[in-house]
Order: structure tokens, then C-alpha cells, then sequence
């Protein structure tokens, strides 16, 4: 068996040298344990912030500690109740090759419902993310204009298209290339997209926008925050979910420049983390999962082969080199 720790903290950009791989043996199921053989390897941007040390909602790695995260296998030996060889689970317990679960912090999945690497992407946390970001916290309502960044990664893509399909007047997304620019439109519904890196954000919204916004979901922050605000309407609302443009800054980062538009324009930013809206699941699957099925939500996988892999893949993703989730096949 093979786990992923961390190494050491990193200061800045992390690199390989901060992660351990460290072969082990495949550990035996005490009491009330399962043992999963992993089978997908979920790699997320919040697992950044839990590589320093600094508090915050998901308690920091320990130097040492696997890689935890969401993770989904096949169950190849059981003495924990509810959980037979074969069953396929989604867990927390993140890189490695081979897990102990009790029955608890393991959810069944049913692999003829759907793809199983979706439950770790597009109906997993990453589609319940842009469901309750858009839906619960921006509060989108039917002929909203909607700017969402970072677009064409596992929660933007979805946020662009459920707001298209629940009658958005018009959607627009930025991301990092020429080439997912192209997607965001050609495949996942677009009316408009821009790659931030070709100029101003500001200026290329306002191009983009054309009427101005309704709702910004911000999945970056920095520049792009501020040329929200700047492009908002008035009743404008802005969900914070992400800020990664500042996920390795060593020093504070300076705030949008254009508060003083929230007066005016009456605006409301609220941040959130999906892990309190777990309520609004059930009915995500019962909209997203047919959705999904029939096709009319596009998803992107971007799959990496192999646990030792993974770091790479943690980097690629800060990076930008996924379209839709990043995921470890093993
Ligand atoms: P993505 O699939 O969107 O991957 C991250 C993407 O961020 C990259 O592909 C890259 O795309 C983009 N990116 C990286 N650096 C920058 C930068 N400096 N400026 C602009 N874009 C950048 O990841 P997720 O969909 O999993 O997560 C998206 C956001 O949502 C993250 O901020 C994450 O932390 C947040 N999140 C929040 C949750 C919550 O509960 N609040 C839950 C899940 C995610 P590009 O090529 O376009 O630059």
C-alpha cells in the first residue's frame, strides 16, 4: 500500500518536496472496520490552506499526516455493519492506496446510478458547492445576468450551466487559456467568455457583461472581485466561495478598491462553505443527477493515473491545467 503525507509546510507555491510517499502495509480491519481498496483520489484547492498552519474552517494538516480528502474505493474486506465486499464507498480519508473505514464516515454510492468519479466532481462536493453557492447563498432568481470565474473548474462549470438552465439572462465566464475559453462557450453553454490573462479583468467584463451583472460567484478573488463589483446592477449579489488567485500569498492582500459601490448600488456579499448546506443534497441530486444523465449538464473530468501522482496533480490544479475536476485514478 502506498499513502501521501506531508512533508513539510509550504511557503508560497507548494512544490513535490512538501509531500511524502511512503509505502506501507495494507492495514488489517479491527472491529466495526472496513477495509477500501481506493479506487479515485479527489485533489482540492482548499487542500492549500490545510497544508499551513494557520486556522481555519478545516483543521491544518499535521507534518506527517496523509493527505486527507474525499476518496471513493471498493470495500474488499468488512467487519463493520452495512458494509459488504464490493460495496463501493465515498470516505474522507484522502491519498493513499488502501483505508480503514467504520461504517459512519463511509456513504455508499451506487455505481450503476452514475459514474462513481462523479460523486467526487459534478454530483459530489464540488456540484453541490455551485448548487447551493448559486442557488441558497446568491439567491439567483430566473433572468439574472451571472459572471462566475475560475469557469471552466469543477464548481464554475456547473455554476454556469445550472444558471443557464434555470433562465439566466445572460452567463459569462473568465478562466486562464484561450482553450477553455473556447469550452466555456462551444461546450458548456456560455454566452460569453474571457481569458483574464489577455488584459484588465475589469475591462473585459464590462465588454463581456454588456448590461452589467446580477450575481457574481467568485471563486477567485483579487482583480476579479473588484471588476465584479465594478459591472454589478443595482440589487447586485455576490457569493464568495474561493478566493484562490490568494491561496499562496505570503502576505495579506489588499481588498476590492470599490466598496463604496455596494451603497449605491445596494449590494450583498455573503461568503460559504458547502459543508453547511448538506440540507440542500437532497434535492441537488434530485435536479442535477437526471440533468446530468440526459446530458444537459456537460461535466469535465481532467484524470491523473497513479498515487504517485498525485502531488503533481495537486499542483497541476493550483496551476490550471484541469477543465472540470481534477481527480487521481488509481
Ligand atoms: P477548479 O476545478 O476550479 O480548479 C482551480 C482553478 O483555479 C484552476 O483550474 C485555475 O483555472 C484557477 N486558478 C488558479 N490560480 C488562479 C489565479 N491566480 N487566478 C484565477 N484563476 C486561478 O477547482 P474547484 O472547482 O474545486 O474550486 C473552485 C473554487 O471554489 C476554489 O476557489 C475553491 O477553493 C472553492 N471552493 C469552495 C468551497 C466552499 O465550500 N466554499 C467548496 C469547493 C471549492 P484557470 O486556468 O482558469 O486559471
Amino acid at each position: 500500500a502506498v499513502e501521501i503525507r506531508l512533508a513539510s509546510r509550504p511557503h508560497g507555491e507548494p512544490t513535490l518536496e512538501n509531500f511524502d510517499i511512503v509505502d506501507v502495509d495494507v492495514p488489517r480491519p479491527g472491529p466495526g472496520q472496513a477495509l477500501v481498496r481506493n479506487t479515485w483520489l479527489s485533489v482540492d484547492p482548499y487542500m492549500r490552506g490545510r497544508m499551513s498552519s494557520a486556522k481555519s474552517y478545516a483543521a491544518p494538516y499535521e507534518v506527517g499526516e496523509v493527505m486527507t480528502g474525499g476518496a471513493i474505493g471498493e470495500v474488499v474486506e468488512s467487519n463493520a455493519d452495512g458494509l459488504a465486499p464490493g460495496d463501493t464507498v465515498l470516505h474522507q480519508l484522502g491519498w493513499r492506496t488502501h483505508a480503514l473505514v467504520d461504517a459512519d464516515s463511509a456513504t455508499k454510492i451506487d455505481p450503476q446510478a452514475a459514474p462513481v468519479s462523479t460523486y467526487l466532481g459534478v454530483l459530489g462536493m464540488t456540484g453541490l458547492t455551485a448548487y447551493a453557492g448559486l442557488f441558497d447563498v446568491a439567491q439567483f432568481r430566473e433572468g439574472d445576468a451571472v459572471f462566475v470565474s475560475a469557469a471552466a473548474g469543477a464548481v464554475g462549470s456547473v455554476v454556469g450551466q445550472l444558471a443557464k438552465l434555470r433562465g439566466a439572462s445572460r452567463v459569462i465566464g473568465s478562466a486562464g487559456s484561450a482553450d477553455k475559453v473556447r469550452q466555456l462557450t462551444e461546450e458548456f453553454g456560455f454566452d460569453a467568455a474571457f481569458n483574464y490573462k489577455d488584459g484588465p479583468v475589469a475591462e473585459q467584463l464590462r465588454d463581456a457583461a454588456g448590461e452589467g451583472i446580477d450575481v457574481y460567484f467568485d471563486n477567485v478573488g483579487g482583480d476579479h472581485l473588484e471588476a465584479a463589483i465594478g459591472s454589478m446592477n443595482l440589487g447586485g449579489r455576490i457569493a464568495i466561495c474561493g478566493m484562490i488567485s490568494q491561496y499562496n500569498a505570503t502576505e495579506p492582500q489588499p481588498g476590492p478598491r470599490n466598496l463604496v459601490q455596494f451603497i449605491a448600488k445596494r449590494l450583498t456579499m455573503r461568503g460559504f462553505l458547502v459543508g453547511d448546506h448538506f440540507d440542500a443534497r437532497p434535492r441537488f441530486i434530485e435536479e442535477v443527477a437526471p440533468l446530468v444523465a440526459d446530458g444537459s449538464i456537460a461535466y469535465r473530468e481532467t484524470v491523473v493515473d497513479g498515487i504517485r501522482n498525485a502531488p503533481q496533480a495537486f499542483l497541476d490544479l493550483l496551476a490550471g491545467s484541469n477543465t472540470g475536476k481534477m481527480l487521481v485514478r488509481l
